[in-house]
């Protein structure tokens, strides 16, 4: 099975995504991810990326298709693509991708939620530096104030959650990967969840449809 979460900076990808993955066994690929990993270490791939990441631009579509494919060559088990495809170009060389490799997308999952909310979403969210488990200050904070739960790492504001990159975030959101929906409903495998309701939820209204896409 391999599932493409979309929908907007903020609107619960990642969050999603280390639920489902675990409970499907599924590979989880997060572009965001990779790149940050990337710029952490300060690798080339960190350093071609982190200018288009701090700007709230997309990285390009080439250097994006280079990552995934390194990702994808040796992984057998099925993928969970979380922030990728961002660009109907980066869509059409996934399924070229997939298609020679004689796989598919089995559903495209888009977490439906409105403009306004992603905005005090994406303010309020905190990462933990060493396991990247998600937190809301408002809805779903740690016990302890700056501490992860999970592992006790430190909690962070990412650099691109600042309110000016959130406004370019969403505008390149709109421009380049909106257009996504009207691409992936024509391929007929296009699921809309309502990305609003709380964390477990929309991970029950997920897990709905792919168990009625596996039967
Ligand atoms: P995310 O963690 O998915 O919100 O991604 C953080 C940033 O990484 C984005 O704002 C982009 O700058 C970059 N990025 C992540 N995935 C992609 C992608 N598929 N295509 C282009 N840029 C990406």
């Amino acid at each position: 099975m391999n599932i493409v979460l979309l929908g907007y900076p903020g609107s619960g990808k990642g969050t999603q995504a280390k639920m489902l993955s675990d409970k499907f066994s599924l590979f989880h690929v997060s572009t965001g991810d990779i790149f940050r990993e990337a710029i952490a270490s300060k690798s080339a791939l960190g350093l071609e990326a982190a200018g288009y990441i701090s700007a709230g631009k997309l990285v390009p579509d080439k250097l994006v298709l280079e990552v995934i494919k390194a990702r994808l060559s040796t992984e057998t088990r099925g993928v969970l693509f979380d922030g990728f495809p961002r660009t109907v170009e980066q869509a059409r060389a996934l399924d070229e991708y997939f298609t020679s490799g004689g796989r598919r997308i089995d559903a495209v999952i888009f977490l439906d939620v409105d403009e306004g909310s992603v905005v005090s979403r994406l303010s309020a969210r905190r990462t933990c530096k060493e396991c990247q488990k998600i937190y809301n200050l408002l809805t779903s904070p740690p016990a302890k104030e700056g501490i992860c739960d999970a592992c006790g790492g430190v909690l962070l504001l990412r650099a691109d959650d600042s309110p000016a990159v959130i406004k370019n975030r969403i505008a390149v959101y709109k421009a380049q990967t909106e257009p996504l929906v009207a691409y992936y409903k024509a391929a007929g495998n296009f699921h809309p969840i309502m990305g609003g309701e709380a964390p477990d939820k929309v991970a029950s209204d997920i897990t709905a449809v792919l168990e009625t896409r596996t039967r």
